[in-house]
């Protein structure tokens, strides 16, 4: 009590009798003015803006930064193939896998895993291990549903894009374990880091498990906005701005996340999410999953792979 009582004296004293320096050049308050505006001061980035009208114009270059960034979520190719994983540890048959591959070369849709066990070569279990060796990654195994406490923890329109669930936060160590399903993308979770400052851990589970968790998770939607047409960063800083002002917010955090910028607005202990679609990003996405799964790259690395070592034993290093 006495600490609470403490807390907020600090804060009073902080925001309105010595308010932090404005961290922007063209700031036109006053030091005086500053003391008695209707705004607290906002937090950004380890800076202080001493009004909306300053967070706009500060925002702005941030959105413009993250927006720009180059496609984030291109999957890195030096990872083992995963039909090459499951051939290593005996799952399949080089015949198999064959087939495999064939038929999704054919019909141009699915991944490896999904056809292995399509046709019953393979069960989930083996697919989910063979994926853990290739992400470096643990399987997860949870006896109860994922905590909906935690879940709301990130937006679900979020989860929904990137396939994830975080299903467990440990407080004392801010440590935060993350369900994914189709591939770890270490740039996600390093802006989730960021966003709700912890450390992820990925583990993995089947596309069925994910899919129902998902479904569950729709219900516990947090106060998030999604703004689908945006004209760009100028618009997003306008937009961010409004939300600021009318909410008082008193911190604001900015990452690019996947196809979106996720922008939150800290409130006390409650948070409001902004989540902006660039359609550019949304093609990139898309184009991006596409390729990682693209059956005629991974047929090419299989033949590679089976030239290089007869009655292929082990994958070859750094392919
Ligand atoms: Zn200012």
């Amino acid at each position: 009590m006495v600490q609470a009582l403490r807390r907020r004296w600090t804060r009073v004293v902080r925001q309105h009798i010595f308010p932090p320096p404005c961290v922007r050049a063209d700031c036109r308050v006053s030091a005086t003015a500053r003391i008695w505006r209707r705004f607290p001061p906002i937090r950004m980035r380890q800076a202080w803006l001493c009004s909306p009208q300053c967070l706009e114009k500060e925002a702005r270059s941030i959105f413009d930064q993250v927006s720009s960034l180059p496609m984030p979520d291109l999957p890195p190719n030096h990872r083992v193939p995963l039909g090459l994983l499951m051939l290593e540890h005996g799952y399949v048959s080089e015949e198999q896998l064959r087939t495999a591959l064939e038929m999704q070369t054919r019909e141009r849709r699915g991944r490896i895993g999904e056809w292995l066990q399509a046709l019953h070569f393979v069960t989930e279990r083996q697919v989910l291990t063979a994926l853990g060796v290739q992400w470096a990654c643990p399987l997860l195994s949870l006896r109860q549903a994922p905590d909906p406490a935690c879940s709301r923890m990130l937006p679900m329109p979020l989860l929904r894009a990137l396939h994830l669930v975080p299903v467990r936060f440990i407080s004392a160590t801010r440590l935060l374990y993350v369900a994914v399903c189709v591939r770890v993308n270490y740039r996600v979770l390093a802006s989730i880091e960021q966003m709700v400052d912890c450390r992820t851990i990925p583990c993995l589970v089947g596309d069925r498990k994910m899919d129902g968790w998902l479904r569950q998770a729709q219900n516990l939607e947090r106060d998030v906005q999604v703004f689908d047409r945006t004209s760009g960063p100028v618009e997003m800083a306008r937009i961010t701005a409004s939300y600021v002002a009318r909410l008082s917010a008193q911190e604001v955090r900015i990452v690019r996340c996947g196809p979106y910028v996720w922008a939150r607005l800290q409130v006390g202990s409650n948070a409001t999410d902004l989540l902006f679609t660039v359609k550019s990003m949304m093609d990139e996405v898309s184009a991006a999953i596409s390729d990682s799964r693209s059956p005629i790259a991974e047929m090419d690395r299989l033949e590679d792979a089976i030239s290089l070592k007869p009655g292929i034993n082990r994958p070859p290093a750094g392919r």
